[in-house]
């Protein structure tokens, strides 16, 4: 795999046990990864270097800017607008899936984090985006 092909996650978590086990999962299969701690935080990173987020884990509970604001700035932006959001969420039972779906994320994935269902999260919503869905 050409070096250039990497993914890059941006990763929006303020709790540092669950971002660091998020960016070693997300390292160890091949993607690079940027982190946020906050809502704002994340925000600057998109101003800044937008283009080179292919996709963002959102967690809810943020300082500063919850996630969910934060989402809907995002989705607001033309420039960034297409950028898959995944949130990371503690609350995924059912009807709250379709809360967060509503909300303008693209998908969840559930706290404690899976390994196997974090990486399938991450690379079914890249495929999705490169296959226009
Ligand atoms: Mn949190």
């Amino acid at each position: 795999m050409p070096q250039n092909s990497k993914k890059t996650v941006l990763i929006v978590e303020d709790n540092y046990q669950n971002m660091v086990l998020v960016k070693e999962i997300l390292t160890l299969n091949g993607y690079e990864t940027i982190e946020a701690s906050s809502g704002t935080e994340a925000l600057k990173i998109l101003t800044e270097r937008g283009s080179e987020i292919d996709i963002i884990l959102m967690d809810l509970h943020l300082p500063q800017m919850d996630g969910i604001t934060a989402t809907r700035i995002i989705k607001s932006n033309a420039r960034i607008s297409t950028i898959p959001i995944l949130a990371l969420t503690a609350s995924a039972m059912k009807g709250e899936e379709d809360d967060i779906l509503e909300r303008g994320f693209d998908g969840y994935v559930a706290k404690p984090i899976e390994v196997k269902k974090l990486v399938a999260a991450v690379s079914d919503s890249l495929e999705g985006r490169e296959n226009g869905r």
